[in-house]
């Protein structure tokens, strides 16, 4: 069994206190069958759009769909309102953030807030499915306060309702919170069908869902993540998390090559990549006939590693429309102590936002001397070997149902690179964050 030492993340107030619950409505006003079935709570319903391709940023070709900035102000206003409420941890607008000079422009913030406080925890690292024990804690627990909406699909239209029962719905609602420790501005979590306990694992349905949030906020700043058990998720109750970061991951700015040259009979036009000159070996599915394509095809690939015990982390990038997949090993390298002293301890934990190039970092003196070299050397560890990337990676287009296409073929002539997101504008930048360029 292998183990590693780490100081959990504190993302609901709620995580500290062990209180149990009663069946029968605990008081605390939570997500959980106590108090969830009979409350109310805002819902941003969005209307499944089956036959709409995710193509050219056509976020809003539906007439019947809310403007294409109700979701962006849905969220902001209600994550503002609940800062206002003293609901997090720490300021986070007053991080200090730099972008680090050189190629890349990897970026670097200051995060003494985060992590303070807390012992280490001992977290098991080899097993990526692990069934839900509802005895830790878990979503249910967290307190209303820190939910800003439900978030639900709907099949005639899209809505918004300040004040819907909760139980005038069949299905466990899905809802969006706040993460009382953000690392940027709107940080939040999707926690899909709370009051089912899914544990933390790929489904077809939670990961539709994902890709919707992306596509609902329409703001290619706004980037949802996930991270699987063994790659450094803390809470095994399943859960996404976003946030909106006004500048390019530079793991979106790298090259990537297609390593599919015809469409195959599955991937309905999903297009498949992998990614150059970049520390950590990745996949990059794009295109597809309809956002359930991209993400049928992205599921499968993730279950295919789920089932074969591989740690991952997914970045959805372009509202929706480019899905990063990372299979990894750092925290396994780590428990196995093969991890160099000196990364180790800058304690930093690369799960999906530092593997796709936003570094957080704990101690002031890591941040002063922080580097391209160091960004390189650290996500260097977490990234597979070129051998064991290829066998996974087989192992992933056989479980999508694609074939891939002789390299010699298309080599140097399918590389793409990066084209910036047209130039939307970010009001919603920390006013207060220091941004060196
Ligand atoms: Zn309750």
């Amino acid at each position: 069994m292998l183990k590693i030492k780490r100081v959990p993340t504190v993302v609901s107030n709620y995580q500290e206190d062990n209180i149990s619950q009663s069946a029968s409505g605990c008081g605390r006003n939570c997500l959980g069958k106590c108090c969830l079935p009979v409350s109310r709570l805002s819902l941003y319903a969005f209307k499944i759009q089956t036959e709409d391709p995710i193509k050219d940023g056509n976020v809003n070709s539906s007439e019947e769909q809310p403007p294409i900035s109700f979701l962006h102000n849905l969220l902001l206003g209600q994550w503002e309102d609940r800062m206002s409420r003293g609901l997090f941890r720490y300021d986070v607008t007053t991080c200090e953030t730099k972008i680090l000079h050189c190629k890349y422009g990897f970026i670097a913030q200051l995060n003494e807030g985060r992590h303070q406080k807390k012992r280490p925890t001992e977290f098991r690292v080899d097993q990526v499915l692990h069934p839900f024990d509802d005895k830790k804690f878990n979503f249910t627990k967290v307190g209303q306060e820190e939910v800003l909406f439900r978030f639900e699909p709907n099949n005639d239209k899209s809505y918004f309702c300040p004040s819907s029962e909760v139980a005038s719905d069949l299905q466990s609602p899905s809802v969006v919170v706040i993460n009382v420790s953000p690392i940027e501005y709107g940080h939040v979590l999707l926690i899909p069908r709370v009051l089912n306990c899914l544990s933390q694992r790929i489904d077809p349905e939670s990961l539709l869902l994902a890709l919707h949030l992306a596509k609902e906020a329409a703001d290619p700043f706004f980037r949802v993540g996930y991270n699987s058990l063994g790659a450094f998720a803390t809470i095994n109750h399943l859960h996404f998390q976003a946030y909106y970061l006004a500048v390019p991951f530079p793991v979106e700015k790298a090259p990537s090559q297609r390593i599919l040259a015809k469409k195959g009979l599955h991937n309905k036009g999903v297009i498949v990549s992998q990614l150059l000159c970049y520390p950590v070996r990745g996949l990059v599915f794009e295109g597809g006939n309809t956002i359930r394509d991209l993400s049928d095809v992205v599921a499968s690939s993730c279950i295919c590693l789920q089932n074969n015990n591989i740690p991952f982390n997914i970045l959805i990038s372009d509202c929706g429309k480019r899905i990063f997949l990372f299979p990894q090993c750092f925290a396994e390298k780590q428990a196995l102590g093969e991890v160099s002293q000196d990364i180790l301890d800058t304690l930093v934990n690369p799960a999906v936002w530092e593997i796709s190039g936003h570094i957080v970092l704990k101690r002031r003196k890591d941040f002063d001397d922080a580097s391209e070299a160091y960004a390189w050397r650290l996500l260097s560890e977490v990234s597979l070997s070129e051998d064991r990337f290829q066998e996974v990676k087989a192992c992933i287009l056989e479980a999508a149902g694609l074939q891939e296409a002789n390299v010699e073929n298309t080599l140097n002539k399918e590389v793409s690179l990066y084209k910036p997101p047209a130039g939307r504008a970010a009001p919603h930048l920390p006013r207060d964050c220091l941004v060196h360029q």
